[in-house]
C-alpha cells in the first residue's frame, strides 16, 4: 500500500492490540484499517507517535483528492472525527478505513484526553449530588373516595 498523501510505500507497525500502516520516513500520516481507530487510547498514542518517523521536508497537499490506499479508486471523504469538531479525518466509504496525517493522532489523543476529564468531573459531580441528605418530596395525594358521580342516564321514554 502507497501513502495516499504522499505516495511513500507504508510500512505496517503493530502497536498494542493494533495493526496500523504508517508513512515512515514520509509524511508520517497513518492508515487505520476498519474499526481500528475506535481503539486508540493513550499508550496507543504515546507509543505510535514515538515510532513514526517523519521527513519534515515531505510536503503534503491537504486539498488533493486522497484514494483509499486499501481500495486504490476510492476516494476517502474528509470529515470530522467527533462533534467537538477539531480533527479532520479521511475515511474510506468502502472499506471504513481512516487516513490521519501527521499531528493528527495527537490531537485527537488531546480530544479524548477533554473528554475523559470531562467524563471525570461529571461523574464527581453526580456522586457529590446524591452524597447530598436531601428531603424526599411527595407528590400530593387526591382523597380516597369521594369521586364525583356521573350524571345519571337519561331517562328513555
Ligand atoms: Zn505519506
Ligand atoms: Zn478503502
Amino acid at each position: 500500500m502507497n501513502c495516499p498523501a504522499c505516495d511513500n510505500p507504508l510500512t505496517e507497525m503493530t502497536v498494542g492490540q493494533v495493526t496500523i500502516d504508517v508513512c515512515q520516513g514520509g509524511c508520517g500520516g497513518i492508515w487505520f484499517d476498519n474499526f481500528e481507530l475506535k481503539k486508540v487510547d493513550d499508550d496507543f498514542t504515546g507509543a505510535a507517535l514515538l515510532l513514526i518517523e517523519r521527513d519534515d521536508h515531505q510536503l503534503v497537499d491537504y486539498e488533493r483528492r486522497r484514494h483509499c490506499p486499501r481500495c486504490g479508486d476510492v476516494v476517502m471523504m474528509r470529515h470530522f472525527f467527533s462533534d467537538r469538531r477539531q480533527v479532520e479525518v479521511d475515511t474510506c466509504p468502502h472499506c471504513a478505513g481512516a487516513w490521519l496525517d501527521a499531528g493528527e493522532l495527537s490531537m485527537i489523543r488531546r480530544e479524548i484526553h477533554e473528554k475523559q476529564q470531562q467524563e471525570e468531573a461529571t461523574r464527581l459531580y453526580f456522586r457529590k449530588f446524591f452524597e447530598q441528605d436531601y428531603v424526599k418530596t411527595r407528590m400530593p395525594q387526591p382523597p380516597p373516595g369521594d369521586v364525583p358521580g356521573s350524571p345519571p342516564p337519561p331517562s328513555v321514554g
